[in-house]
């Protein structure tokens, strides 16, 4: 049975069109990988929620996990060759909004309220706006305020692997030390699991529900306590928090949840094993759920969501991706010419012993 994303759907592979600079001050990208995410797979695939219809633009190019040569140009990068990574949330500073809304003027540019309007075609990222091109190409454009600059020490391999993480980082920070659960070993699980490790001191054991082999096994590599399937995590949430049992409901649970899911299953059982006034932080992208919310309104728990990130996170998850070794994580490249081969592998990663599936545009 073909996976979620196995159909590619409306995806189809073009001659080269660099989209035209938005205002003279954003530049060329020549992207080096490109990472497949699982918002890419649920667009391809049309599984997205229709939420998603006025806060993208078509047609565009996918990839927001990118790395990318900045192209030379007169007055910018003075000659110095450049190897970066793209902060993808296309907010008001890079849409050229001014002044900036609330949530930008904040701090959190990842909460902007105008990723519809300004200079740019809507677009909640860059590999969902016809404006700025994706990463899934030879050519693209980014505003200078979008770029980190790698390392040296950092492969491609590992640079593609800090978009991702820097959404684990922004999750991690809702980490309390205490007993933790995250459902669901991917991407995101994984990397939320080592980011919780890589920025925190705290020891509390942390539970991790995955569902094949490989995945068990990066989890404890990475710093499980406990990797269990998922129909084993009440047992062991109750045995660890002394929780009795009152039905299908732990009396007590895990203060913290980590859903790196989304799906109404994974949310059922999170809000199953989190503890009376805990919160179940929802990493994956949930779409359309059917839930049984009894338990959240008596035991005064609450679902809230974790989405991107800022600047800050990124320069965290440069630390985290070197210090956990997080290149290993990425299991297959391939040309954009196989880009079937490549959505099937990346939608069947986990059955397929396989994490994360890039393009490599390096032979162009
Ligand atoms: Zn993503
Ligand atoms: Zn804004």
């Amino acid at each position: 049975m073909p996976g979620r994303g196995a159909a590619v759907g409306p995806l189809s592979l073009e001659p080269d069109e660099a989209p035209a600079l938005p205002t003279p001050e954003w530049v060329r990208l020549k992207p080096r990988l490109a990472g497949i995410c699982g918002s890419d797979l649920a667009l391809v695939d049309g599984t997205a929620s229709a939420y998603f219809d006025p806060l993208v633009s078509y047609p565009f190019v996918p990839g927001h996990e990118v790395v990318a040569d900045v192209v030379a140009h007169d007055g910018y990068a003075h000659g110095r060759h450049r190897r970066v990574v793209v902060i993808p949330v296309l907010h008001c500073a890079v849409r050229g909004i001014a002044p900036v809304c609330a949530a930008c003027a904040a701090g959190h540019t990842n909460r902007c309220e105008r990723v519809a309007f300004g200079h740019l075609e809507p677009g909640l990222q860059t590999g969902f706006c016809e404006s700025t091109g994706g990463g899934w190409s030879t050519e693209m454009v980014a505003h200078p305020s979008q770029l980190v600059d790698v390392p040296d020490d950092l492969s491609d391999e590992a640079a593609v692997m800090i978009e991702p993480t820097a959404c684990a980082v922004h999750a991690a920070k809702r980490y309390d030390g205490s007993h933790t659960a995250i459902i669901g070993a991917g991407t995101l699980g994984l990397l939320t699991l080592a980011a919780i490790r890589a920025t925190s001191d705290a020891t509390g054991p942390i539970i991790v529900t995955a569902r094949y082999p490989e995945q068990k096994r990066l989890a404890k590599e990475l710093g499980a306590d406990v990797v269990c399937a998922s129909d084993e995590l009440p047992r062991w949430v109750r045995s660890t928090t002394h929780s009795l049992v009152v039905g299908d409901q732990l009396t007590c649970g895990c203060p913290r949840v980590f859903d790196c899911v989304g799906s109404s299953d994974s949310i059922q059982q999170a809000l199953q094993v989190v503890a009376p006034g805990g919160e179940v932080e929802m990493v994956g992208m949930p779409g359309n759920v059917s839930l049984e919310l009894t338990s959240l309104w008596h035991r005064e728990t609450a679902i809230r969501g974790v989405y991107a990130y800022t600047r800050a996170d990124f320069d965290t998850a440069i630390d985290v991706v070197r210090s956990a070794g997080l290149e290993r994580l990425v299991s297959a490249t391939y040309p954009l010419r196989d880009y079937t081969d490549a959505i099937a592998h990346a939608a069947n990663a986990g059955r397929r012993g396989a994490v994360k599936i890039a393009f490599d545009m390096r032979s162009h």
